[in-house]
Order: C-alpha cells, then sequence, then structure tokens
C-alpha cells in the first residue's frame, strides 16, 4: 500500500543532479559503517511500525497524514545537498526557492509586498508574530480565544508579554462582545484570531474583530497553521468565506505547509503584511533592503540554521499544485470539507449519535447519545478503542459539553466539558471512505452499548 512507484523519476532526478558535478575531480564519498546499513534499516523499519496508518483512509483521527509524494522525493534529493537555508552561501538555490514558494502562500492572501520565510513549525511561527507584536506595543497584552491554540499563553510567558484568555461562545468562536469589553481598557496591544481551531475547525469572526481594530486600535495576529489554505476551497459557509476574505488585512498570519499542504514535519511559514516588521531582527542593514532579492533570510528569522530541504519540498509541490482557487489543490481542501459534512449529517441524522456544531472546515466532533456527560465520556473512550481494534482510527477531544448543543439540547446548561470523538478528514479520500468508517462506528457504538 506504500506508494513507490515515483521513486523511478526520483532516481532519474538524481541522475541528473549527480551529472551536474561531472566537472569535478572523481570523488566517493567514504560511508563509515555501509555493511550494517541494511541491518540497521531493519531494525528501524521494525519500529516503524508501532504507528497507526496515517496514510490510510481508515485513519481518521488527528490532523496526521503523509506528505505529498513529489514533497517527499524533492525532500530526499535535496538531502544530497543539505542546503541551509540560514545564509545564500549555504543555500543558494534553496533560498531562492524558499522566497518563491513563500511569496506565493502570501500572494495566496492578497499580499504582494511581504515580508515571511519558512520555519519549523505553527509553534515557532506564532513564537515570531507575538516576538513582533510585543516589540510594536510593548507592555501591552496578548489576548486570544479560549479555543486557540495553547501555544499562544506559553509563548507570551516565554517572551514575558501578559495573555489574556477571550470566552468563547458554543460555536467554538471568539465571542464579539466579551472582546469588545476587554479591549476598551486600552491595554490590549494584540488580539490573536484562530482562522481554524485545531479542535474543531471553528472560524474566529475576523470581520468583526476588524471593525474592533479600527474602533480601538489593536493588532491583529491570525494563527491560520490549520486553516490558511482552506482560503482556496469554494465551499466555505458565507461567515467563513467573509472571514478569510478580510485575512488580507491583518498584521501577520501564520499558515502551516506541514498540516494542510502536503509536506514533511517542519515546515511552518510566518507573514508579516509590512516588510518593515524586519527592522525588529538584529541587522545591520538598510530596510528597503528587507524586499530585495540579496535579503539572506538568516536576517529575518530567529532560527539561524534551517532546512533548505523544506523549501525545495514545498516549492516543488506548489509547482504540481498551485495554490489556485479552483485548482487540483483546492478541490482537495473542498473534498475534504465535504467529506466533513457529510460524515456530520450522517452521524446528525442518527438517534445513537451527537453532533458538535456543523463542521467549518474538515473536522468533525461526535459522541454517543447518552444520559448525562459522565456516561457519554465514558462510552467517548470506549468506542475510540473498539474502533481502533476494528481499524478505524479516530481521536477523542474534551471540548465544552455546549458545542453540542443544538442536537443535545439538555447539554446547553451544562458548564463542563465532555470527551467527545473527532475526526480530521484531511484526506480528500475520506469523502470515498465514510460508509466504511459510519459503518465501523455504528458496530463500535453497538458493542459499546450491549456491554453497559
Ligand atoms: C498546529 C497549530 C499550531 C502549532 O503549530 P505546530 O506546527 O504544531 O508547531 C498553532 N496554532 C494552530 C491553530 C494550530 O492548528
Amino acid at each position: 500500500m506504500l506508494e513507490r512507484d515515483t521513486l523511478k523519476e526520483f532516481l532519474a532526478a538524481v541522475d541528473r543532479l549527480d551529472a551536474s558535478f561531472a566537472n569535478l575531480p572523481p570523488f566517493e564519498p567514504a560511508i563509515p559503517g555501509r555493511e550494517r546499513i541494511a541491518e540497521v534499516l531493519n531494525q528501524a523499519t521494525d519500529r516503524l511500525r508501532d504507528n497507526y496508518p496515517y496514510f490510510h483512509p481508515l485513519y481518521a483521527g488527528q490532523m496526521l497524514t503523509p506528505p505529498h509524494p513529489v514533497a517527499r522525493l524533492a525532500y530526499a534529493l535535496a538531502m544530497w545537498i543539505n542546503p541551509n537555508n540560514h545564509a545564500l552561501d549555504g543555500g543558494r538555490a534553496s533560498s531562492a526557492m524558499e522566497k518563491e514558494a513563500v511569496a506565493e502562500l502570501a500572494a495566496m492572501f492578497g499580499w504582494k509586498n511581504h515580508l515571511g520565510h519558512l520555519c519549523s513549525g505553527g509553534t515557532f511561527a506564532n513564537l515570531e508574530a507575538l516576538w513582533v507584536a510585543g516589540r510594536v506595543h510593548p507592555e501591552k497584552k496578548i489576548v486570544a480565544s479560549g479555543q486557540g491554540h495553547y501555544t499562544h499563553a506559553r509563548i507570551s510567558a516565554v517572551l514575558q508579554l501578559p495573555f489574556e484568555s477571550i470566552p468563547g461562545d458554543r460555536f467554538g468562536r471568539m465571542d464579539l462582545g466579551a472582546l469588545e469589553q476587554r479591549v476598551k481598557r486600552g491595554d490590549i496591544g494584540t488580539v490573536v484570531v484562530t482562522m481554524g481551531a485545531t479542535a474543531t475547525g471553528a472560524i474566529d469572526p475576523l470581520p468583526g474583530i476588524l471593525n474592533l481594530r479600527e474602533k480601538y486600535g489593536f493588532r491583529v495576529h491570525a494563527d491560520a497553521a490549520y486553516g490558511g489554505y482552506f482560503t482556496l476551497a469554494n465551499n466555505l459557509s458565507a461567515p467563513a468565506r467573509q472571514a478569510f476574505d478580510r485575512l488580507s488585512e491583518v498584521d501577520s498570519l501564520v499558515i502551516d505547509p506541514h498540516k494542510h499542504g502536503l509536506q514533511p514535519y517542519g515546515c511552518g511559514c510566518i507573514l508579516f503584511r509590512d516588510p518593515a516588521a524586519g527592522q525588529f531582527y538584529k541587522h545591520d542593514s538598510p530596510y528597503t533592503y528587507f524586499s530585495s532579492g540579496d535579503l539572506h533570510l538568516g536576517e529575518i528569522s530567529l532560527e539561524c540554521s534551517r532546512p533548505g530541504a523544506t523549501a525545495v519540498a514545498l516549492w516543488a509541490t506548489q509547482k504540481l499544485l498551485p495554490l489556485a482557487p479552483g485548482g487540483e489543490f483546492a478541490q482537495g481542501l473542498a473534498k475534504s470539507r465535504e467529506a466533513a459534512q457529510a460524515l456530520h449529517r450522517a452521524l446528525a441524522n442518527d438517534p445513537r449519535w451527537i453532533v458538535g456544531f456543523e463542521p467549518e472546515l474538515d473536522i468533525v466532533i461526535y459522541a454517543p447519545r447518552d444520559a448525562n456527560a459522565q456516561t457519554i465520556s465514558r462510552r467517548s473512550r470506549e468506542i475510540f478503542k473498539e474502533a481502533a481494534s476494528r481499524g478505524l482510527h479516530v481521536a477523542l477531544a474534551e471540548l465544552p459539553a455546549n458545542f453540542f448543543a443544538d442536537s443535545a439540547p439538555e447539554l446547553k446548561s451544562e458548564a463542563g466539558t465532555i470527551t467527545s470523538l473527532r475526526s480530521v478528514l484531511m484526506k480528500p479520500e475520506h469523502a470515498d471512505w465514510i460508509p466504511q468508517i459510519l459503518r465501523i462506528l455504528t458496530e463500535a457504538e453497538d458493542s459499546t452499548r450491549r456491554r453497559l
């Protein structure tokens, strides 16, 4: 089941790269331990078997999937060079490829004259965004919604910036009324807007938050680590579309190509709308330099050494599947959302289940219908295990009980959380596997109910 067909194209590419060094005197690198490579690889393979089958559509749990083959191969190809995108010396081609790939990401959000670079992931990208936010508004607070990623509170602590959480509504979004009450006091420097909450896919009301910015003047940072690419999908709800359409107005934005951009881990991206953000990174160059072609990426990045291979993989993927609305890549995202809607609909129409609010992106939250929060939680955990034993891997999520109020009105006034099931349907193939997923879920639900 593991794809190997593209290894032919890969070996041809290695030959082609090799040929470009033909003018050097012959040199065979020594490979210490060469005779034991097969043995050690076998051992590593045996260890790797201890994983869920993330590549398979019956893995419908956490946000995990292997990269696109072109990303895997382009990354591996770059490993014969191992470029370092810290400075142009160490990664000449791959630094140029990074600038191109990042410009394409910025263009997806309508930015032509941005500042940005790749980094290790969403955590580090958000760290850079909040670090700049703290330089712009020293002493002022950072706020994010309760369903925002927990990293913001932690990063703020690292940066020694005060942080506060803004309550959310029962659809997992930041509550605008609560935000206004809070920003009125004048001590909020930056509002983090979550464009796709990691647990549920909920999208904060960006248009309303931008209206508040007009009135109260704070900085807006969009955490679109998970959700950002969905701006390309043509089947979003009206409020989600309106929020994505205003993303070009935020001050900084994070997107994770290693989540929905088909990349291996180690690929996050930070973008600033105004290239002047570069002035905060230590450097000796004039500031016009930040948009020049000679820019050393190490001068606008907190990380020093960075993998050039990451840029090569992303660049190649975006060449194969351009970030165009209506394109092949965009259709894949639309299909994932369709799959989530289909699973949500099927479970909502089945009295054995309760479902959370409608999926905005590709995440479905659901639980077995039962007498109270405690039994629902216990049975969610049982179904999780039971489904796994039948080859279907879903995830567990601890979520506010009122997220399920439309489906189970008795939970509306429940103040606590419930343990629910969660499925990220991020593979376009998930759409075709909904009947199988439902069949196993139903069997698992049935067997845990009879056991009671
Ligand atoms: C995943 C995620 C992060 C953290 O990113 P990593 O790439 O895991 O470091 C931050 N914010 C959101 C909304 C995320 O989904």
